[in-house]
């Protein structure tokens, strides 16, 4: 197979020859189109109107899902289970790694070891917010086969060190959010083997001190790469460009944090066990509130707003999509591009007036 177009990591149209790794790279002609690796995305809580936070949603339901994600450019993702009650967590988890689909690279757990203050809890159930219990995340490797790849934590917790160093000497990539965690928690959490940040910004104190403070904690932290959910109403665009100047783009990665309405008809669905909203000008909320509960972004949307928002450039935002997402959850194949030897996950698409329109998303079956 051949795919042809600009290469968006050097500019030159290049031909790139693959089976299920890539053969060959070669200097190409085609150059009304872009092609680079297809989009990772490490955090989604459901799309297409299907929730993988539901123990009982039918595997039909989230192959279809994955169909509709991967029109948008995406190759491979990590379904994400927030906080709930642990069957239920456990439940989703088992419920989801029956499914043979070479899109679900492994997954996110978010939750339930997070803040249980107002606002860093963001959107997950207080009644579910609990303490760090190792025993508990061995459940989850056991339901998935070991296929846990990030699990979001608060460090407040007292016990927080010991359960991040237990996971992150699984080589799972511990990441800090959801927290309201002081300037040493947040210092004990990284030398204990936290490597990421989850969508920094949000989930947090509507007023916080000026400093010193957890955002600003996590920001000047090198050894933290950190998420940003780019739809333009979760985090303010000068926030955005500076975070992303701040850590680098190489310590910046693009999530959806889609939720199940993502690609889907306003209205009402679930995620979990709490009813959201998708509203007319493409907020998702918890039902009745305006509370935001994940959001309808959808990734190739987030590179094109990356481009408006933070003023980056095509490669740069393309980067926070690919290989930045593959490094910071230590996802193989896919870490160096569109390079002999990495996985055939190749992207066509073209620029028009600012936007991504996909032409197309070649990926490989199990
Ligand atoms: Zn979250």
């Amino acid at each position: 197979m051949i795919c042809s177009g600009v290469d968006v990591e050097t500019g030159q149209p290049i031909e790139v020859e693959y089976e299920r790794t890539i053969r060959a790279v070669r200097p190409g002609s085609v150059t009304d189109r872009y092609i680079c690796p297809s989009f990772i995305d490490i955090q989604v809580n459901g799309f297409a109107g299907v929730d993988y936070n539901s123990p009982a949603t039918p595997a039909s339901e989230i192959l279809r899902s994955i169909e509709v994600i991967r029109s948008t450019g995406v190759a491979r993702f990590l379904p994400t289970v927030i906080t709930g009650g642990p069957d239920d967590m456990l439940g989703a988890l088992r419920n989801l790694a029956r499914i043979t689909s070479s899109a679900i690279e492994g997954f996110h757990v978010e939750g339930p070891h997070l803040s249980p203050e107002e606002g860093p809890r963001g959107a997950h159930p207080l009644r579910w917010i609990r303490v760090p219990d190792i025993a508990e995340y061995r459940r989850w490797q056991d339901a998935t086969d070991g296929r846990v790849r990030i699990v979001t934590v608060s460090p407040h917790w007292d016990n927080a060190t010991a359960y991040i160093e237990a996971l992150a000497s699984d080589g799972v990539t511990v990441s800090i959010g959801h927290t309201h965690a002081s300037p040493d928690q947040i210092a004990n959490a990284v030398a204990a083997g936290a490597t990421m940040s989850t969508h920094l910004g949000n989930a947090a104190h509507a007023m916080i001190r000026k400093q010193p403070n957890y955002i600003w904690e996590q920001l000047a932290e090198d050894r933290l790469t950190a998420s940003f959910i780019v739809d333009g109403i979760h985090i303010q665009r000068a926030f955005l460009k500076s975070c992303i100047r701040a850590k680098g783009v190489e310590r910046s990665v693009l999530v959806t944090d889609a939720s199940s309405p993502a690609g889907a008809k306003p209205g009402r669905y679930h995620l979990g066990e709490q009813a959201v909203d998708l509203t007319e000008d493409d907020h998702v909320v918890l039902a009745g509130t305006d509370r935001l509960a994940g959001s309808s972004l959808r990734m190739h949307h987030g590179v094109a707003n990356l481009m408006k928002l933070a003023q980056l450039s095509l490669r740069e935002a393309v980067r926070m999509a690919t290989v930045n997402p593959a490094r910071a959850a230590n996802i193989p194949g896919r870490k160096r591009g569109l390079v002999v030897g990495e996985r055939a996950d190749v992207l066509v698409f073209r620029v028009e007036n600012g936007e991504i329109q996909i032409e197309s998303n070649s990926f490989i079956e199990p």
